[in-house]
């Protein structure tokens, strides 16, 4: 029988969060990685995103602090500022019954002021990237002496980003007593050595197959021969109703070409590249998150740290050139138990990159029948692809801090306050000091201008339309 949360010596108030947020059983990785670091022990833990590996450590993290204490208490080293996003959300969402509990996002790229006065104002939990951390660190900013928890996330990536230094800068500013844990999809020798230098009596999880990982999302690939590229991907697109769709392609110049025909084509597209600013990445995601885009293309920059609640297809536009990657890619979709396909796009259906992935995952992909759409026209397959209800976003300028909540944006638009319909208000987000909000396209006019003129919480706050 597969032990419930309750067999992991969780307290109670953390099993209610878990259970509140729908999580009926723990993951294989938290079965066993939750135990060992409420027991003190360093982990060392191999494990794909999507095994709720981030779960498997905050848990840990948020019982093992003292809330009341605002001092630095645990520490998580990320590669990039996307998974830094997503673990300072995840660690949000466990914490919240955690009255007290400050986490705070230290990532490169930003201004580093408003993240110093942060860490002066105090925190229990720190989440960044390694540069930005140590930079911290060495001004004296960040007060290493109160940390006993320090977490390295996807350390393969980070030493693949060239971090190894920093992070082995960052640990010698740490207390000796600390526990570590240290989570990596891959073990090349890099990390075999860092493992055996910071933790060396770790307990060492290892889960996976790549085909149990893999048992959610069903694989296919699209053999387009000599036919437009572009089309062979509406085809891919119309296969398969989706509500979310990810796009990758190897390059920033393909992912701007077809993001342009597409949304030509009237097909609610967005891009996601390493060209885009902080800011407008954060934008394109969080509209991407919640469905006012519904078809995303991206280079491997999106690949990690990307989570997307109800993406069900991910395409291959151009195969990667690591079959690792191919598994990264595709682990964004069927992620926690829910449902995938993931369409390749190859030229025939024996070309060498496809089967050197076949060969890695040990697993043989699905030719997929496209019979059907062969028949239609491109501007045929477009306007059934811009077909649906489309959503927009607005973006309020106000958030957390400002103790705006959900309930809050959603009585302004609705009800004798907004008149609007409660059917036409999507989802709704809430970061630290602005939130956004997904609406009807029909309605984004009314609303933007309802939450202007209106309050929330008593207070006024500017709400604009996000768009491309
Ligand atoms: P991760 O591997 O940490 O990126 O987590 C993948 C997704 O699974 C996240 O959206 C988590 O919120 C979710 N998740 C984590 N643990 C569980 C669980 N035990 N049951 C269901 N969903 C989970």
């Amino acid at each position: 029988m597969q032990p419930s949360f309750e067999a992991l010596q969780l307290s109670p108030a953390l099993i209610t969060v878990v259970h509140d947020l729908g999580y009926t059983q723990p993951t294989p990785i938290q079965i066993e990685a939750i135990p060992a670091l409420l027991a003190g022990r360093d982990v060392i833990g191999q494990s794909q995103t999507g095994s709720g590996k981030t779960a498997a450590f905050a848990l840990p993290i948020l019982q093992r602090i003292d809330v009341d204490r605002r001092e630095l208490q645990a520490l998580v080293l990320c590669p990039t500022r996307e998974l830094t996003a997503q673990v300072g959300r995840e660690m949000r969402k466990l914490g919240r019954g955690h009255h007290g509990l400050q986490v705070i996002e230290l990532v490169g790229g930003q201004p580093s002021r408003p993240q110093r006065d942060a860490l002066e104002r105090g925190a229990q939990i720190a989440i960044g990237t390694p540069g930005r951390l140590l930079d911290h660190l060495e001004r004296g900013v960040m007060k290493p002496d109160s940390i006993k928890m320090l977490v390295l996330d996807e350390a393969d990536r980070m030493l693949d980003m060239g971090f190894g230094d920093d992070v082995g800068e960052i640990i010698r500013f740490l207390p000796h007593g600390r526990q570590t844990a240290l989570f990596s999809a891959t073990f090349p020798s890099a990390i075999e050595a860092m493992s055996k230098e910071v933790l060396p009596e770790a307990l060492r999880i290892t889960i996976e197959t790549p085909d149990e990982d893999l048992a959610n999302i069903r694989q296919l690939k699209l053999c387009f021969g000599d036919d437009d590229k572009l089309l062979a991907l509406c085809w891919a697109l119309q296969s398969q109703p989706h509500g979310s769709a990810l796009v990758f392609c190897n390059q920033k110049a393909t992912v701007r070409e077809i993001t342009e025909e597409l949304s030509r084509g009237g097909i609610s597209v967005d891009r996601f590249d390493g060209d885009l600013e902080q800011f407008d990445r954060d934008q394109v995601l969080a509209r991407f998150r919640n469905h006012s885009v519904r078809v995303l293309i991206a280079t491997d920059v999106a690949g990690r740290g990307l989570d997307v609640e109800g993406l069900d297809l991910v395409i291959n536009y151009d195969l990667p050139e690591q079959a690792e990657v191919y598994l990264h890619r595709i682990g964004r979709t069927g992620r926690a138990g829910a449902n995938g396909v993931a369409i390749s796009m190859v030229q025939h259906e024996s070309d060498w990159d496809i089967e050197a992935i076949e060969k890695f995952t040990g697993h043989e992909i699905e030719i997929l029948d496209h019979s059907a759409s062969k028949c239609l026209s491109l501007d045929d397959l477009l306007k059934q692809l811009a077909e649906g209800p489309k959503m927009e976003t607005i973006l309020i300028s106000g958030g957390r801090k400002d103790k705006v909540r959900k309930g809050d944006i959603l009585g302004a638009l609705t009800g004798d306050a907004g008149g609007l319909s409660g059917k036409d208000i999507g989802k709704i987000e809430i970061q630290d000091k602005i939130s956004y909000v997904a609406v009807s396209q029909h309605v984004i006019s009314d609303a933007v201008s309802c939450l202007n003129a209106g309050r929330i919480k008593g207070k006024r706050f500017r709400a604009t339309h996000v768009g491309r």
